[in-house]
């Protein structure tokens, strides 16, 4: 199986390939030129046999270039480090309406979901590319993602990860979890300043060629973890096809899913290209709602000011996995994403065209709500359901209460209540309380444990120190490579 760029200017790449580059050499987004289809057998496997079983499905219709056995070992020891027995589990809190929980992993997060599996898999795409330097992997995060990272390549023989977070951009919780990270493999620095110089300083040395080549002399190749790594797709589609097929009963599955970077929503829409029983794809957008307006209008448009809010994981204006839907919308006409993307650099807007709008709408619908809506949507989901929301999942809590209904509806629940207990509180009717006492607070208040990876993180010994300024990130790798610069 070929994978093309959503930019089309770059050589097609086996999908091994793809996920060792991240991103392809013309800045575009890697696709399979094909969206594989389900067979009727598969998908008996994906509704009724084990969650690992479906991942492997998955991996192997996307890289059936690796070979079988390590496949399986990888996907198995990935979801073997979720707190039950199926690591996305679904609570059904009302008539026709469950809830996806999928963040039982490790870091409490739904990046977990990809970030258990992806860097089991990447050893193997590099074996069969016989690919022998080593990978580092560069993570800027606003929080999720870079523990998530840490967690998930921690200990992977032969690629090293390096994270940056913004010194003054993470929560308690959030900075804790990634500066006591255990494993021999991984780095973790703060950078002095906000997350557009983490992301800033990061995308700085991924597109060096001078320091890649460098780099390379000394065997070593950088890539990413972020959505934009076909890899971090991938595992996420399982979910999605395996809770459609065991929820449909006939109909189609609708999906309320709190939106960022697009890159969860849009692996539930290639689950749907490959045949599962999914319907209507909403998104849910803060107050950051772009990706909500764009949807509604076909004008996507950045220049508006961002807010910081309660659900720091979708704050963002810039959402790369858009590209990838533009790419798919169009049957691939990489010319157009091309045009739109320019308009977006150099405008800061662009605007698709009514038949590729009608289309996009006819899979996808959206809502938004502001902080004031969010906290309302968590404390009213506590009282009527006695289902306890992070303030994300609480985003697409509100977008959902203001549907028709239609079918089986899922709501995609993205992080632990506990990841962000401070802003919980109060949902609750519980007094204020800051870091880790709010835990504890929110574990009184409504007598759900405290998640065991954030409720030892008070005894962690810090590993991590450092702070660098955005121009030199560089600075934690001098004692892996001496003498580098
Ligand atoms: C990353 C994240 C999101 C947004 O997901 P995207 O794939 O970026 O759209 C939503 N909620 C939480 C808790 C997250 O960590």
């Amino acid at each position: 199986m070929r994978y093309v760029s959503t930019r089309g200017q770059a050589a097609p790449v086996g999908g091994a390939e793809a996920m060792i580059r991240g991103l392809a050499p013309d800045g575009g987004l890697y696709l399979p030129e094909e969206i594989p289809a389900f067979t009727e057998a598969e998908k008996s496997l994906l509704r009724d046999g084990s969650y690992a079983d479906a991942a492997l499905c998955v991996c192997e219709k996307f890289l059936p270039e690796l070979p079988r056995e390590p496949l399986r070992a990888a996907v198995r020891e990935a979801y073997s480090r979720f707190d039950g027995p199926d690591p996305a589990p679904i609570a059904r809190i009302a008539e026709g309406v469950g809830v996806l929980e999928l963040w039982h992993g490790p870091t409490c997060a739904f990046k977990d979901m990809a970030l258990q599996l992806f860097p089991r898999v990447l050893p193997l795409c590099k074996a069969r590319e016989g690919e022998t330097r080593e990978t580092w992997i560069l993570v800027a995060t606003s929080g999720d993602t870079g523990k998530a990272a840490l967690e998930g390549f921690r200990d992977v023989p032969g690629i090293h990860v390096f994270v940056y977070y913004p010194k003054d951009g993470v929560s308690e919780v959030q900075r804790a979890q990634m500066v006591t990270q255990r494993g021999g493999n991984v780095r973790v620095a703060a950078v002095r300043g906000n997350f557009d110089d983490a992301q800033t300083a990061v995308k700085r040395a991924l597109g060096d060629g001078a320091l890649a080549a460098r780099l390379e002399g000394r065997g070593v190749r950088l890539s990413s973890a972020n959505s934009i790594n076909f890899g971090r797709l991938l595992p996420q589609i399982v979910y999605y096809a395996r809770t459609a097929l065991r929820l449909s009963g006939g109909e189609l599955v609708r999906f309320v899913v709190p939106s960022g970077n697009f890159g969860n929503i849009l692996a539930g829409y290639l689950a749907k290209r490959m045949g599962a029983p999914v319907g209507e794809l909403v998104c849910a957008s803060n107050e950051n709602r772009v990706l909500a307006d764009f949807l509604a209008t076909g004008v996507y448009d950045v220049r508006r000011p961002f807010h910081k809010t309660i659900s720091p994981s979708m704050d963002i204006l810039v959402s790369s996995n858009l590209e990838r839907l533009l790419f798919l919308a169009t049957d691939g006409n990489a010319e157009r994403v091309r045009a739109w993307m320019r308009d977006l650099r150099e405008r800061g807007v662009y605007a698709v065209d009514s038949e590729t709008l009608a289309r996009i709408r006819a899979d996808f619908g959206a809502g938004s709500c502001d902080g004031e809506g969010t906290r309302r949507a968590m404390a009213a989901c506590w009282r009527e359901n006695g289902y306890l929301l992070d303030p994300h999942t609480a985003v697409g809590f509100a977008v959902l209460r203001e549907l028709a209904p239609k079918g089986p509806t899922v709501l995609v629940s993205t992080a632990s209540p506990f990841k962000f207990a401070q802003d919980v509180l109060p949902a609750v009717g519980a007094p204020r309380a800051d870091g880790f006492a709010a835990l504890d607070a929110l574990s009184r208040a409504t007598g759900l444990p405290v998640p065991t990876p954030l409720a030892e993180l008070p005894g962690l010994p810090v590993r991590f120190r450092e702070e660098v300024a955005s121009g030199e990130i560089e600075k934690a790798w001098a004692d892996l490579l001496p003498g580098l610069g």
